[in-house]
């Protein structure tokens, strides 16, 4: 069945069930069925015969998804856009989308759409279904295009692996939906009936707030990234009876220290934890482990898990050769999730994506391995540094720092003097109280860390924090943390 179909099916079925709630406010399937109807035939007398992109300026508000959906419905794709995006970035994003005009929640509201024709034509296969911008290396966004039949798979497998329980899970929102990661939670609890509920910046602003929201929410599948949920953990409320139906956390988009795993089995007894990857690029994730108690024991860092059926992550050499099992490549991702490319971008398509045996495949610029069929995330091939002549992988770095039984999370950013790198410094999130004096505990941690790796490898300078302060999309947030050092 097609993805729209499978959604509008609950507006028919179960009218009043909740689709979205988002600061209070509460959208049925019955409302989102009709008014995204009626969004769909509003553009297309606003717009005829164009297929521009629309783009949805908002934060989490239920129009956002009256939006998403009725653009879809007239053969539309969106284009997300948080308004945790900067002004002038946005007007980039929509010079660079094309987009025909600008959704936002009070435009959803004003849009009356009786007397005027439905003529539904939703796309399918190779039409997009929406377009979201990531950062490029050079700072201009790029709109990756995902197709209809990129999100299709993506969102089948989900289904199969996950065994959602029709009609009521409950799915928390973190991520904007200008991040790919909320295509996860937003499209899976659709999909099967289920009720999305966003926390939004007023709750992240008001800790308070969030951990009284979680207590009402009724949440059966958590989706964060791990930074979010190790903010969480240090409440130390933050356990099963304030979510006693949560029976999941899925996680994506950064590495997932196993001291947060750890932690979270123990709070939550009755939840699993799964650790998921992928690029925007490829459909938000394309592969998946559950980590358990055994699955801790036997790695660390954690594996990011196998391959989703039907693609193909493999792990290539500079050549484009496939590497020995165990040995280190460039993780490459070939599919049917792998996305066409990027909008007006035919230069930056060109190289990153490719043909592989048939299948569309994308280099993702991640350092990997294989082993016992699971993949490893070994950080990224562009955030490799020179220091003092040596070449240093801070993914590298970062991973074996986590592997550390005293470290719950660690960044890893280069100290600059006069134009060139002088040194390391890691900033810390500690599993353990810390002993002894910072010097001391420090020394302690140096000589551990050098029993790992060589000693240039050693970051010069470390610092302690509680929590890593998070980007709009919930990662640790690099900028920030490097202003802790300046
Ligand atoms: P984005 O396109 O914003 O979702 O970012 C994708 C990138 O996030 C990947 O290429 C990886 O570098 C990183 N990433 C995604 N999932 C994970 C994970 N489970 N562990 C570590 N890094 C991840």
């Amino acid at each position: 069945m097609h993805l729209l179909e499978q959604i509008d099916r609950w507006g028919h079925l179960t009218p009043d069930q909740p689709a979205h709630i988002s600061d209070g406010r509460v959208l049925t399937y019955g409302e989102l069925l009709t008014r995204s109807d009626a969004v769909a035939a509003w553009l297309d007398a606003e717009l005829c015969d164009s297929r521009a992109p629309v783009a949805v300026h908002g934060h989490k508000e239920p129009e956002m998804l009256v939006a998403f959906l009725g653009a879809v419905k007239s053969g539309r794709p969106y284009v997300p856009i948080d308004i945790s995006i900067p002004a002038q970035r946005v007007e980039r994003i929509i010079a660079n989308a094309g987009a025909a005009l600008i959704l936002t929640p009070a435009r959803v509201d004003g849009i009356v759409a009786e007397g005027l024709p439905s003529r539904r034509r939703h796309g399918a296969g190779d039409d997009p279904f929406y377009i979201l911008f990531t950062s490029g290396s050079t700072g201009e966004p790029k709109g990756v295009i995902i197709t209809h039949a990129n999100l299709r798979h993506f969102v089948s497998w989900m289904l199969a692996e996950q065994n959602f329980l029709t009609g009521e899970e409950t799915f928390l929102n973190q991520a904007p939906f200008s991040f790919d990661l909320s295509v996860m939670d937003l499209y899976a609890s659709l999909a099967t009936g289920g009720t999305l509920f966003s926390i939004t910046k007023n709750h992240v602003a008001n800790l308070k707030e969030l951990y009284a929201a979680f207590r009402i929410s009724g949440l059966t599948t958590w989706v964060s990234t791990p930074s979010f949920a190790q903010m969480c953990i240090i409440e130390r409320t933050f356990a099963e009876p304030m979510l006693p139906n949560l029976r999941r956390f899925l996680f994506c988009g950064e590495t997932l220290a196993p001291e947060t795993a750890s932690q979270l089995l123990e709070r939550f007894p009755q939840a699993e934890v799964w650790n998921t990857y992928g690029p925007t690029e490829a459909t938000v994730d394309t592969t998946s482990v559950r980590i358990t108690r055994e699955v801790l024991k036997k790695w660390s860092p954690l594996p990011v898990g196998a391959q989703m059926p039907g693609t193909r992550v493999l792990i290539l050499g500079e050549n484009g050769e496939r590497v020995p099992a165990g040995e280190r490549g460039q993780i490459v991702i070939a599919g049917p999730n792998v996305s066409p490319g990027y909008l007006g971008r035919d230069d930056l398509t060109a190289q990153a994506f490719f043909t592989l045996d048939g299948a569309r495949a994308y280099r993702t610029g991640d350092w990997g391995r294989e082993r016992e069929g699971q993949i490893f995330f070994e950080g990224r091939m562009d955030s490799q540094v020179m220091v003092n002549g040596y070449r240093i992988e801070l993914g590298d770095l970062e991973a074996n720092l986590r592997a550390l039984p005293e470290i719950a999370d660690a960044v890893v950013l280069p100290v600059e003097k006069q134009g060139r790198i002088d040194a390391l410094a890691a900033i810390v999130v500690l599993a353990v109280e810390k002993t002894g004096s910072d010097f001391a505990f420090t020394a302690q941690l140096k000589t551990r860390l050098g029993e790992r790796l060589p000693a240039y490898m050693v970051p010069r300078k470390f610092l302690y924090v509680d929590a890593f302060p998070m980007t709009a999309n919930g990662k640790a947030d690099r900028r920030k943390l490097a202003e802790l050092l300046a």
